[in-house]
């Protein structure tokens, strides 16, 4: 088997696109993209990221996996199970771009780590499970003026949203501001939808390689809702910072 692998080959077909150019994917190579959980979306999103050539992922999470995980997560199979999530996942990435820097981090995001953990990335990607460790995301990313990719799924529906300090209003004011505050307190759900799960993951993994490279536009005030069952799309607008806002009305 020949393991060599020649990256303008390997990239050829993404370097057909329109605007992506020799220099986007060089930066797309030297972009650091931590990925905080490894939720539902994580392994859409994380195997994307590594075939588009992100160069080096870090993976964030402190669980083993177990059964119910193999329904949504394909990174995983039935051998993984027991096995940390993040040694499985990093296993399962490095086979598919070996020459790629993918770190591991076993251990849970808390707010003790995680001004430390998000301060050595370029960019945030939300693949957590529970909102208070988003919201705890958001927090530390709004203080270190760190990009955050975030996804929320709730049942048969998803919202993505591209928090970027000094452009957008940090989670807690999204999520008053769209009426949705409520996922804060609900308690922690398991179910999961594993078709969405992928689509969710792959829209923040086409919203990092955006940013990384500056293709397209990416407006930081606008949320992405999905509702699978009524196949229906809404773009939510002007989620702009609040001035009353300690995290995201200050100056950047
Ligand atoms: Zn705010």
């Amino acid at each position: 088997m020949n393991t060599e692998h020649d990256p303008k080959l390997r990239y050829a077909r993404q370097l057909l696109l329109p605007g992506m150019s020799e220099n986007a994917q060089k930066q797309l190579g030297s972009a650091r993209v931590l990925m905080l959980g490894l939720g539902g979306p994580a392994s859409a999103c994380a195997v994307h990221l590594v075939e588009a050539g992100v160069g080096h992922l870090s993976l964030i999470d402190g669980l083993r996996v177990d059964d119910p995980d193999l329904s949504e997560q394909f990174m995983f199979s039935g051998k993984d199970v027991g096995a940390f999530r993040v040694e499985a996942a990093r296993d399962f990435l490095q086979e598919r771009s070996p020459e790629l820097s993918i770190e591991i981090i076993k251990e849970p995001f808390t707010s003790h780590s995680a001004e430390r953990l998000l301060s050595a990335a370029d960019l945030v990607v939300d693949a957590l499970d529970d909102w208070q460790s988003k919201i705890l995301a958001s927090d530390v990313c709004m203080q270190l003026g760190r990009t955050l990719v975030h996804c929320g799924i709730r049942g048969f529906e998803f919202h993505i949203y591209t928090m970027i300090p000094g452009r957008s209003a940090c989670l807690r004011c999204v999520l008053s501001k769209t009426g949705m505050e409520d996922l804060v307190s609900a308690p922690l759900s398991h179910a999961a939808f594993g078709p969405l799960a992928g689509m969710a993951g792959c829209f923040q993994a086409i919203e990092v390689i955006k940013l990384i490279t500056g293709l397209g536009t990416t407006p930081g005030n606008h949320l992405i809702k999905f509702d699978s069952l009524r196949r229906d799309f809404d773009d939510v607008t002007n989620l702009n910072p609040r001035t009353d806002c300690p995290d995201c009305g200050r100056p950047f």
